[in-house]
Order: structure tokens, then C-alpha cells, then sequence
């Protein structure tokens, strides 16, 4: 079983359990994935982004300790914020998709190469990281941005 992040359309960020990846994406698809609030099925999992330590002066707000506030509803100006938020982090750190987890590790015990990396991972696995001292943020996935 894995626990997902998740986050629906009108911005409710929630947790759920599937059998594995896959079965989420199944779910997800065919629309059995429901927001708990507001029962929309536009569903996805948020994306989890590291404070991993960059060298980089323009790696971003990920990495300045900005607080990051997930509102209810976000309106059109929080939306905005967060869009550039994500186009910050999608111009400066590497996609490692589901590789997300292992690769901040492997970049926290200098295993590869010190960059900014973005990527899913699950809960639980967030949660391990941050007991291992890598600290990740999550980072909303707008409606509009899914493709
Ligand atoms: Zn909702």
C-alpha cells in the first residue's frame, strides 16, 4: 500500500491509499479518485520538491524558506503565485518524476551531483526523507497545468 499526497482541482489537498502507483493512475483515470471536500475527480498528487541545498543564487524560493501556505480555494492571485513558483522550480531543478525520492538521497549523502531536482514521491516516503534531514516541500499542481 502507498499514501499519496493528493490535490483536487479547487485546490484541497488530501491523503488517500492505493495498492500501488499504478493503481492510482487507473483510479485517477476513470475518475474513482474523489476529492473528500468537494468530490471533484480531477484529481492529481502533488508534486514534492526538495530543499536540498543548491549553490545556485537562483535556484529559487524553494530553497529561501519561504513559507509555503496552501489556501482552501486559491484565487486567481495566489494561483498566479504559485504558477510562477512552479515555473521557477521547472526552469532551475531537474524532473526526476518517481525518482524523486531516491535521488534526493542520493544527493543528500553526495552520492550524484548537487542540483535541484523535482519529482512525486509518496507520503510516506516524504516523510522518511524528512526524518533523514532531506526536506522536501510539496508543491501544488494547478488544474490547468495537467496535461
Ligand atoms: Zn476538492
Amino acid at each position: 500500500m502507498i499514501r499519496y499526497a493528493l490535490i483536487c482541482d479547487a485546490g484541497h489537498a488530501f491523503e488517500s491509499w492505493f495498492r500501488d502507483s499504478e493503481s492510482f493512475d487507473r483510479q485517477a483515470r476513470r475518475g474513482q479518485v474523489n476529492c473528500p471536500t468537494c468530490h471533484s475527480a480531477r484529481v492529481s498528487k502533488q508534486i514534492m520538491a526538495p530543499a536540498v541545498a543548491t549553490r545556485k543564487e537562483e535556484a529559487g524560493q524553494a530553497e529561501t524558506g519561504q513559507p509555503m501556505v496552501m489556501p482552501a480555494a486559491p484565487d486567481a492571485e495566489i494561483r498566479q503565485m504559485l504558477r510562477a513558483l512552479r515555473a521557477q522550480i521547472e526552469a532551475n531543478a531537474e524532473h526526476v518524476g518517481p525518482r524523486f525520492a531516491e535521488e534526493a538521497r542520493k544527493i543528500h549523502y553526495g552520492e550524484t551531483e548537487e542540483r535541484a531536482i523535482y519529482g512525486t514521491t509518496s507520503v510516506k516516503e516524504a516523510a522518511a526523507l524528512h526524518e533523514e534531514g532531506i526536506e522536501v516541500l510539496p508543491i501544488p499542481v494547478l488544474p490547468d497545468e495537467r496535461n
